[in-house]
């Protein structure tokens, strides 16, 4: 992929983790105005570090923050847009919808199949 697009799609990416970071952020300003208490756990891990942080990252969130992660990277070492299954380049229309993509469209219906046949 060229240096420009490459360029994009980092953008993208930046843009979509702040997103998502910026959102988990307010979720726990409300908690902290509701007043809500905070199972011990997770209050202690508060304390502790920004695990708590992550903790209340929903999961659907955690998820996607870990793609993006993983997307950025492939995008330092070149890999990014390169179906990880089949080797093939990823549609572009696909990774500006979802630039986290790592498979292309027909090896992700694949997969989702076969998520479906092992009922996962
Ligand atoms: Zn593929």
């Amino acid at each position: 992929m060229e240096r420009k697009k490459l360029e994009f799609f980092k953008q993208l990416l930046l843009k979509r983790k702040e997103e998502i970071l910026r959102e988990a952020l307010e979720t726990k300003k409300e908690l902290t105005e509701r007043g809500e208490p905070l199972p011990d756990a997770l209050d202690q891990a508060a304390r502790e570090s920004d695990l708590a942080f992550e903790l209340r990252l929903r999961d659907r969130e955690q998820k996607l923050l870990k793609k993006i992660e993983k997307a950025l990277k492939k995008i330092e070492d070149g890999s990014y847009g390169i179906c990880e299954v089949c080797g093939e380049p990823i549609n572009e229309k696909r990774l500006i919808a979802r630039p986290e993509a790592t498979l292309c469209i027909e090896c992700k219906r694949a997969q989702e199949r076969m998520e479906k046949i092992r009922g996962e």
